[in-house]
């Protein structure tokens, strides 16, 4: 039996079965490798493993596990999202011309307009929920197209498919951060996309306890470039993180099932909440990529956000929650509620926030595991004015 075979949740649990044996102890659960360097047999053989930075047995089978997941040949796994970017962004020449999803990440945005700025890579942020946006914006220099969707914070979905049919017929590459939907929901490669990449400190570890990042492709030349990148940079991920990271694995269609379950509990319940302006979810019939995400994913995910009715109702939220944090992070068991404006989009300028939509009336809220219902009530209890008597 070939990975292909398996469904996503199957190969969470068993990784990929043409990888199995590790050693010859049977062991199910995957070895720490805690090894620097590797002996070699004799002059000019290997065990197929010398030294860590290049090549370690935890972290080769975790980024073959993720690979599988995918439906990708190769994966590469860093030690956190940012430096998987960074790994690929230095696979880019200088000179290039990215076209880039403007409700992006703000941490790639960062890494784009500054040290990206610095490698000779010019930028264009357009709405990519629109193709007309991207043609408008290509260029002769530009090579590679950057997607979010759903987008962060904004929830503005993207069709993968058009979109790598355009980048391929004008001599480009698109590339997804599939973060916010994980290979349970969504799989961009087999819609067309040339890279995925994803932080797994989120969904795919998924218990806010280990920072990971991954970059999947079927193109060698990329998966060439990565290689000689990680070994020549050194950011490839530590074996215990990968042993970690795989353990989080197991778990994932679990975890996702039950946070996509809860976040459309918490959408209907905030719906009829008069302190909410607007939710931005897309799994509701009323948004604009609604449609095109139910065509590409197979879930809305557990990434909920809301605008309030003034400042006063965020302070009051942010000070009263009891089970939800206030904290910045997305995707584990435990449910975040963020806030855009001063933590994950603190360096976008005021007014280009507002443009875009990000004020500071907008919250964000990572659904976790718990109960529904103690979710719920937490929420609507914090939201209610003159609630601190009462906690
Ligand atoms: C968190 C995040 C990143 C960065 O990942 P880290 O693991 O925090 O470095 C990149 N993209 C998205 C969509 C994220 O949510």
């Amino acid at each position: 039996m070939t990975s292909t075979d398996l469904c996503t949740d199957t190969l969470c649990v068993t990784g990929n079965p043409e990888y199995k044996s590790f050693d010859s102890t049977g062991a199910v659960s995957v070895p720490i490798y805690q090894s620097a360097t590797f002996a070699h047999p004799e002059l000019g053989k290997s065990t197929g493993f010398d030294y860590s930075r290049l090549k370690n047995p935890t972290r080769d089978y975790l980024e073959k596990l993720v690979a599988s997941l995918d439906r990708a040949e190769y994966g590469f796994a860093f030690n956190c999202g940012m430096a998987a970017i960074t790994a690929l962004f230095d696979t880019f020449e200088s000179g290039t011309h990215v076209i880039c999803s403007d409700d992006l990440y703000g941490g790639t945005e960062r890494l784009f307009n500054t040290i990206g700025k610095k490698l000779g890579l010019e930028t264009t942020y357009v709405d990519t929920s629109d193709l007309e946006n991207i043609k408008n914006a290509s260029k002769s220099n530009t090579k590679i197209i950057y997607i979010e969707t759903p987008g962060n914070p904004l929830m503005k979905i993207t069709d993968i498919k058009k979109t790598a049919d355009y980048a391929h017929s004008h001599g480009m590459i698109l590339i997804v951060d599939n973060t916010f939907l994980t290979p349970y929901l969504q799989q961009p490669l087999l819609l067309g996309a040339d890279v995925v990449v994803q932080s797994g400190t989120k969904y795919l570890c998924g218990h806010n306890d280990t920072l990971a990042g991954f970059v999947t492709t079927n193109n060698k030349q990329i998966a060439e470039n990565l290689e000689f990148v990680t070994k020549t940079t050194g950011s490839a991920l530590p074996p215990f993180d990968c042993y970690l990271a795989i353990r989080g694995i197991k778990t994932l269609a679990v975890r996702v099932e039950r946070q996509c379950e809860n976040a459309q509990k918490i959408v209907d319940a905030l719906a009829k909440n008069k302190h909410i302006t607007k939710i931005l979810y897309p799994g509701l019939k009323e948004s604009k990529g609604y449609e095109v995400n139910k065509s590409q994913a197979k879930g809305n995910g557990s990434m909920i956000s809301f605008y309030v009715d003034s400042v006063q109702t965020v302070e009051r939220v942010l000070k009263s929650v009891k089970i939800i944090h206030f904290a910045e992070s997305l995707g584990g068991v435990d449910t975040l509620i963020t806030y855009p404006a001063t933590q994950t989009h603190a360096d976008v300028p005021e007014n280009e926030r507002n443009e875009r939509g990000i004020t500071d009336k907008l919250l964000r809220l990572s659904v976790g595991i718990e109960n529904a219902d103690d979710l719920i009530h937490d929420l609507t209890k914090a939201l209610e004015e003159n609630n601190y008597e009462s906690i």
